[in-house]
């Protein structure tokens, strides 16, 4: 059986450009015992997939050659293993492509639900990443302030939003008038401040009358620096992720650590979501009881065709996603 598949044709050393992938068909090879033959329904485009192409980081590095890595919902469509059946719904370490041979243990069973895509957002990595992350590195009290950045990106959206349930003042920072406007409007955050104005550090301050509690920062870099001498003594700062260094080629900031995490005696620790598997019936519990009071709304932003993957991908980067970014390859079961 032959599929097409987006390759990565070239490493990139900057910045991801278009010519960095290939569309090209392969023949698939023969299922094996403990193997199964997937078709992707839609896959998951994450600003760690740019990550991935830098080295090895919590999972193997891409290498030149390599169909693109993603996580997808896909259906099973043979199985050579137990585990999983004909007609299986799976969330599955994959590639992009329109169907894939992939190992049943890098493939985990999902519900039937609804709406298929909320498996990949709010019931998601994303959702159970704010969750996790806020409630169990941050731990925030109501009352407090929360400053999350990406606030528009598909974990910012989360964080800020459950931030908001649990009674924080919620601050997000984000590229552009525009998307701060929607992150107010149409998330409910207190405030939203746009970091590509040169004057945002002063609206930070101004938008966190009694300072900042806890720091979900999604982004890293210069934006890390700003915000660390707005953060209140015994403040936690939630490492996520470093968006702003992935498609850079030289790492950029912050220059005032250790100091200020010294001064104002932070806690700052990073967090990978699987470290607290252990917790996602407890996430997800709650997670589907905000979504179904309409306490936390769930922002999708969906590409049509495999083809446009790599468009899907590079745009990320430069922030044109709301909420979870997904490309769609193939239909929904019926
Ligand atoms: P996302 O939806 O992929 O969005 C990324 C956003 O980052 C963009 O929309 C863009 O929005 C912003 N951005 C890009 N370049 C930036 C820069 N130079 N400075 C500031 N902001 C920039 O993001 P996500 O999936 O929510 O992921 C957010 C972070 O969480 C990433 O670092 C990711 O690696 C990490 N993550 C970690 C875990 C974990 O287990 N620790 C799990 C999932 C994700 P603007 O328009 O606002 O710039």
């Amino acid at each position: 059986m032959r599929t097409r598949q987006v390759i990565v044709k070239e490493l990139p050393k900057g910045a991801l450009f278009g010519d960095h992938f290939e569309m090209s068909e392969a023949e698939l090879p023969a299922l094996q015992d403990g193997e199964v033959l997937v078709r992707t329904i839609l896959m998951s485009i994450d600003a760690a997939n740019r990550a991935w192409m830098q080295g090895a980081t919590y999972r193997e590095a891409i290498e030149a050659g390599d169909a693109m890595h993603t996580g997808a919902l896909c259906e099973v469509m043979e199985s050579k293993s137990p585990r999983l059946a004909a007609g299986d719904i799976v969330f599955a370490e994959s590639v992009w492509a329109d169907y894939a041979v992939i190992s049943a243990r890098k493939a985990a069973k999902m519900p039937r639900v609804p709406q298929l895509s909320h498996l990949m957002s709010v019931f998601g990595i994303a959702g159970k990443t704010a969750f996790h992350g806020l409630v169990s590195v941050g731990r925030p009290v109501p009352g407090e302030t929360v400053v999350v950045s990406a606030a528009a990106g598909s974990v910012g959206v989360y964080v800020g939003q459950i931030a908001k349930a649990m009674g924080c003042h919620v601050v997000g920072i984000a590229g552009g008038p525009e998307k701060c406007g929607w992150v107010v409007d149409e998330l409910g955050f207190d405030a939203c401040v746009d970091y590509r104005d040169p004057a945002w550090s002063k609206t930070l301050k101004g938008a966190c009358p009694a300072g900042i509690d806890v720091y979900f920062d999604n982004v890293g870099g210069a934006v890390l620096e700003t915000v660390l001498f707005r953060m209140n003594e015994r403040g936690r700062i939630v490492c996520c992720g470093a968006v702003s260094q992935y498609d850079a080629s030289t790492p950029n900031g912050p220059r005032n650590l250790p100091g200020m995490v010294v001064v104002k005696r932070l806690r700052m620790e990073g967090f990978i979501v699987m470290d607290f598997a252990k917790d996602d019936e407890k996430a997800l519990r709650a997670l589907q009881n905000w979504v179904a009071s309409g306490a936390i709304k769930v922002p999708e932003d969906i590409v049509e065709g495999l083809e446009n993957a790599p468009k899907a991908l590079i745009g990320l980067l430069s922030g044109d996603n709301r909420g979870k970014r997904m490309v769609r390859v193939g239909a929904d079961p019926s």
